[in-house]
């Protein structure tokens, strides 16, 4: 495949944009080579600037469920735009989405929409410090959680990617209130509690981790983590912006049948637009500003635009439920057909999967948090990379990344994606 176009665009951007990128896990840093410059996208493929044609397994790392250009949600967009596309004044649709994520998704009585993921888990953060009246939080390493200070404390995705998971900029009397738990590590938490007594405002965790790879949760480990903070008045918050729409329509939480008290969302919930969003119960949204003392606002949240591409997105998974069943199949399908491939061709591997998340790690331990997560080989993963994108299949740059199945896809998408990688490794 040529890339000449992409190369010269990316030489341009790199002028005006540090690193070129918007985000640093669209630069190719942990893989080598340039970026892809996309023109445009419809369904399960890419459509390059230099002409080539990709199967997509990043969709925009994970809203478009359904595929690029969905027509429901872009036709959605399109009417909107028509009447104004922001008043910062209350608008019937807001209502719209919002009842209609509360019915979807169990245990939340109200919600409250932002702008990215990331905003969703620093405001569900305050909420928790605030309702609690406690200061200290328990994250997970490898789990990332957006890029706000309290968070990049061993993040996972690009902050692990380009090895810098304790970031210049985030003060130590930040860090010092961030707790760091091993992923599926019961006893760990347990000893972390007991040692912060009574100081432990909340424990946020990806209950399928997706930033290390994918990572599931092992047999109720989430569970116990909910009897911790039942025992200890610690807030449990669940970071679905990854999972949730994802896993089911009422995400992990309905998935492991385990209740959250916070829910944070991004997202699927935007259909490709930015939003994010966090829920929970009355009590606890109810301290939010203008009812209670917690402060979170936004000059763009509930954007009229962000709002119309989202409700038109979950009405579509709200009203097939099939989708969840054609994502599990495709998924499983494709998790057999590598496996099958990687184990005839000798190459070491572990393959992990939770319904439409699937990751590939090359290494023969099983991987259950940061540290198996890190020992895959990132020059199998390198060559892995590069052989499936001259292939025609794009995967995200990087070993520490799941990849996001879309309903798109289709039988025949999913077994050239397995030729290419018995194409790359024979
Ligand atoms: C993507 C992601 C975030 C951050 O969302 P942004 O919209 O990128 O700010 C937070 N938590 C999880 C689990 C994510 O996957």
């Amino acid at each position: 495949m040529i890339y000449k176009r992409s190369s010269a665009l990316f030489a341009k951007a790199e002028q005006v944009i540090p690193g070129g990128v918007n985000s640093p896990v669209r630069a190719f840093k942990a893989v080598g080579g340039t970026p892809i410059f996309v023109k445009e996208a419809k369904g399960a493929y890419l459509y390059d600037e230099d002409g080539n044609t990709l199967i997509d397994y990043i969709n925009s790392w994970g809203p478009m469920i359904l595929g690029h250009a969905y027509e429901p949600v872009v036709n959605a967009v399109i009417d909107k735009a028509k009447k104004g596309t922001s008043f910062g004044m209350p608008t019937e649709i807001e209502t719209q989405i919002a009842e209609l994520a509360v019915s979807m998704v169990p245990n939340i009585d109200k919600i409250r929409f932002v702008n990215s993921g990331t905003e969703a888990c620093m405001s569900a953060v305050r909420l928790a410090r605030g309702y609690t009246g406690k200061d200290k939080i328990i994250k997970f390493a490898g789990c990332y959680h957006g890029h706000s200070d309290s968070f990049l404390i061993q993040a996972g995705s690009g902050a692990v990617t380009f090895g810098s998971p304790n970031s210049p900029g985030v003060t130590e009397g930040t860090a010092k209130d961030t707790l760091l738990a091993k992923y599926n590590d019961i006893n760990n938490v347990e000893a972390l509690i007991e040692a912060n007594k009574g100081e432990i405002a909340c424990i946020i965790i990806e209950p399928v981790a997706g930033n290390m790879g994918c990572v599931p949760p092992k047999n109720n480990f989430l569970q116990q983590l909910r009897s911790l903070c039942d025992a200890h008045n610690i807030l449990l918050i669940f970071d679905e912006v990854m999972t949730g729409f994802r896993l089911a329509q009422g995400g992990a939480q309905e998935l492991f049948n385990v209740k959250a008290d916070i829910v944070c969302f991004g997202k699927v919930i935007g259909g490709g637009l930015p939003v994010g969003a966090f829920a929970a119960n009355n009590a606890i949204m109810n301290h939010l500003a203008p009812l209670g003392p917690v402060y979170q606002a936004g000059t763009l949240s509930g954007n009229p635009l962000a709002m119309a591409a989202g409700l038109a997105m979950l009405t579509e998974l709200n009203n097939d439920k099939e989708i969840y069943t054609r994502l599990e199949e495709k998924t499983a399908y494709l998790h057999k057909g590598l496996a099958d491939v990687l184990t005839q061709l000798n190459v070491t591997h572990t393959i992990n999967r939770v319904g439409s998340m699937i990751s590939v790690h090359f290494d023969e331990t099983e991987v259950v948090d940061f540290d198996t997560a890190a020992k895959g080989n990132n020059e199998t993963f390198k060559t892995f990379f590069h052989g499936m994108l001259n292939n025609g299949v794009y995967i995200a740059p990087s070993a520490f990344e799941t990849w996001f199945i879309t309903d798109a896809l289709t039988y025949e998408d999913l077994d050239k994606t397995i030729a290419a990688c018995h194409a790359v490794f024979s």
